[in-house]
């Protein structure tokens, strides 16, 4: 059987996550807020109809919603299961195992996944961190951009929390590059600043979001690639109305057209940011200063264990830790455990 399977599919990594069932969960950037009850009401109405196939027409209402969302035209939104749907499709349609794809290291652990299931050559940039935050390398950014296939950059990065990335860069890495440009921007609502719209200027530049982090909802699995229509359409042949399921896409349309709950949450999340990053200074821990949802911490003692014990999930990343902002009864528990601890 296994000389039916591509060799570098036999290879490729496997998801790997710490599953927790009960207990509090920062270890995923998720949101701790779900959203509001008309997203969740609407969504299991539509369960009703589960036996049916959704009309397409509802897909578009929801291309139109984030389409209006983010000054683009219609024909501009690629809808796609989560993020993670966005960048499936652009790397099973737009590369083949010989292309080059530019990273940054770290980065979101899925763009080696999915690279290492098409088998692409990976270039990775160090990211440094400089101070409180963490840094591009520029230069080598564009150098390398050069002569890939694409390059896929999150910003803010995934996990230092950092801005990474400049207008004027993208615009740089766009106007030199062969190949495809990916901003993934699933944290965008935290950090405010988008680059949507050099698109009309630089066909070959899209925009990844989700509706899984400041919308809360992850588990709907909803999100979108703002991109050149030729390269939407492109997209969209390689897929159907109904790949987001009918009671998430309802979900996604009530929370576009319910959209100003976001500014509450991202307003809370943002509040928790500073008290957990103070109170984590406060106990003698490198903290990273963040845009997101999370915030990356240093420690040589084994906080992650310690947590655990006391059932809060955290990320351990090599010798750093990311940690989800939580509620505010969440963060002080936090607190507390590793106050006692360090
Ligand atoms: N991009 C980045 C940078 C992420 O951190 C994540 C999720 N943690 C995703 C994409 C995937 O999001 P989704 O839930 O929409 O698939």
């Amino acid at each position: 059987m296994k000389n039916k399977i591509k060799p570098w599919l036999l290879q490729a990594k496997e998801y790997d996550f710490t599953d927790i069932k009960e207990g509090i969960r920062l270890h995923l950037n998720e949101s701790p807020f779900r959203p509001p009850e008309v997203v969740i009401e609407k969504a299991s109405r539509a369960m009703l109809n589960c036996n049916r196939y959704q009309n397409p027409e509802l897909l578009e209402r929801f291309r139109e919603l984030v389409a209006e969302y983010n000054k683009v035209d219609k024909d501009m939104v690629y809808a796609s299961p989560g993020a993670d749907g966005s960048l499936r499709s652009i790397f099973y349609n737009f590369l083949s195992p010989s292309s080059t794809i530019v990273i940054n290291n770290p980065s979101y652990s899925m763009y080696k996944v999915y690279s290492s299931t098409v088998g692409l050559k990976l270039k990775e940039i160090q990211l440094k961190p400089i101070g409180e935050w963490w840094v591009e390398d520029n230069e080598a950014l564009v150098n390398a951009s050069r002569e890939a296939e694409i390059t896929v950059i999150d910003n803010p990065n995934n996990p230092t929390g950092s801005p990474v990335l400049t207008k004027d860069i993208v615009k740089e890495i766009a106007e030199t590059t062969k190949g495809l440009v990916l901003v993934d921007e699933a944290y965008f609502e935290f950090y405010g600043k988008s680059v949507i719209d050099l698109i009309s200027d630089y066909p070959n530049l899209m925009v990844v979001r989700t509706l899984s982090k400041a919308f809360s909802m992850a588990s709907f699995r909803v999100g979108y690639t703002i991109a050149d229509k030729e390269i939407v359409k492109a997209l969209m042949k390689s897929s159907t109305p109904f790949d987001i399921a009918l009671p998430s896409l309802v979900a996604g349309i009530t929370a576009m057209e319910n959209r100003g709950y976001v500014k509450g949450i991202v307003e809370e999340i943002k509040r928790n940011r500073e008290t957990m990053l103070l109170g984590l200074r406060r106990l003698g821990l490198k903290v990273y200063n963040s845009v997101t949802n999370f915030l990356l911490v240093d420690s040589d003692k084994d906080i992650w264990n310690e947590l655990w014990r006391h059932g809060i999930a955290i990320r351990k990343l090599g010798e750093h830790y990311r940690i989800s902002i939580g509620t505010r009864e969440e963060v002080e528990m936090l607190l507390n455990v590793l106050g006692d601890f360090l």
